[in-house]
Formats: structure tokens, C-alpha cells, sequence
């Protein structure tokens, strides 16, 4: 089983792609954060504490997250491969993931790294929080705390996937069907 990192800020377009590699490929996407909103929508424990969390731009404690993450891993372990969409996110999730990978025999094959300038990703988050109606994207104050938090927690992520020399860099700039193609030719799928 191909187990792919796909990594970036936020608005660097990783969710738009996974769901392409999804349904085109057969790739199962595992978003953390869809799986934050889905519990918020259905009002759960989980999905009200989270949103504490999001709505200020934070990561979620890494031990909830964690937990979330591998039990929705383990109803996929029948897939060709899954992309892991904005986890981990910090290195103590990396670690945790790795441990867990190891538990099932299984190891991340690779991290994909989406590249993209920072005002760029400002404005792709302002104009998803007209679309999506994302609470967390229509203020700009809480997309540059999250930018932050990117700089600060999870950025060190790709230093310790790179110490496995698992890392790959990718333009995230072009259109969505020319990242499209590179993440396909990269993934090779
Ligand atoms: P996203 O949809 O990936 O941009 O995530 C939206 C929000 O969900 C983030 O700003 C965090 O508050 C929370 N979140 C998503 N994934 C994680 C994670 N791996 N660790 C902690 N918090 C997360």
C-alpha cells in the first residue's frame, strides 16, 4: 500500500488535489481537517472541542488528533494507497505516524511538498472563504495565525521526512491540472 504525504500551507491546494487523486486514482484521501468538520457538523464532543481550536487558527492537541487519524486509517488498510491530507502536522504527529506505520508493516513512501509564496496562499484562502463559506478563510487575521503556525510547528515536519530522504518539492503556482500532472508523474500512479 502506497502511503503518500501530501503537505503544504494551508491553501496550497492540497485538498483540491487529493480529491482528484481520489477519484481519479483510487487513492483514499485522509483529511484531518474534513474529519474535524464533519464532527463539527454532527456536533460531536470531538467536533466542538476541535473547533475551539480552529476557529482561532490552532492546531488541535496532537493526542485527539492522533487517535482520529489512525481510526480512520485502519478502515482503509484494503486501499492501493492513501494521501494523507494536512497530517501530520506537527513532528510529534510524524513520530506517532511512523510508529504506527511500523505496527502495520506499512511505511510512508513519500512527502510531497506543495510550494507555494505566501501572499498567494492569502488570497487563495480569502476568495475559499467566500466560496466555501469556511469560517477559518473569510478573516485574514486567522489565515496569517494559521500561516504561523505553519512556519512554527509544522514546517519542522518536512525536516525530519527529509532526514528519511522521503521529501519531493513541487511548484504548487501553476493551474490545477498542471500540479495535477506533476503530482500524478510523482505519485506514479
Ligand atoms: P485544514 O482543513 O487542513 O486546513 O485544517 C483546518 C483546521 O483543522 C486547522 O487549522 C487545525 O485547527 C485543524 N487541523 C487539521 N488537521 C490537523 C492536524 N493534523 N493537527 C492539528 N490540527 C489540525
Amino acid at each position: 500500500m502506497k502511503n503518500i504525504i501530501l503537505f503544504g500551507p494551508p491553501g496550497s491546494g492540497k485538498g483540491t488535489q487529493a480529491k482528484t487523486l481520489e477519484q481519479q486514482h483510487g487513492l483514499i484521501q485522509i483529511s484531518t481537517g474534513d474529519l474535524f468538520r464533519y464532527e463539527l457538523g454532527n456536533q460531536t464532543e470531538l467536533g466542538v472541542l476541535a473547533q475551539s481550536y480552529m476557529s482561532k487558527g490552532k492546531l488541535v492537541p496532537d493526542e485527539v488528533t492522533i487517535k482520529m487519524l489512525e481510526r480512520k486509517y485502519n478502515e482503509h488498510t484494503a486501499a492501493v494507497g492513501v494521501i494523507l491530507d494536512g497530517f501530520p502536522r506537527t513532528v510529534a504527529q510524524a513520530v506517532a505516524l511512523d510508529k504506527m506505520m511500523e505496527t502495520r508493516g506499512e511505511e510512508i513512501a513519500m512527502l510531497i511538498s506543495m510550494e507555494v509564496d505566501e501572499e498567494e496562499l492569502v488570497q487563495r484562502l480569502l476568495l475559499r472563504g467566500i466560496d466555501s463559506g469556511r469560517a477559518d478563510d473569510a478573516n485574514e487575521g486567522v489565515i496569517r495565525k494559521r500561516l504561523q503556525v505553519y512556519q512554527d510547528e509544522t514546517h519542522p515536519v518536512l525536516d525530519y521526512y527529509a532526514e528519511q530522504g522521503k521529501v519531493i518539492r513541487i511548484n504548487g503556482m501553476g493551474s490545477v491540472d498542471k500540479v495535477f500532472a506533476k503530482l500524478v508523474e510523482t505519485v506514479g500512479v
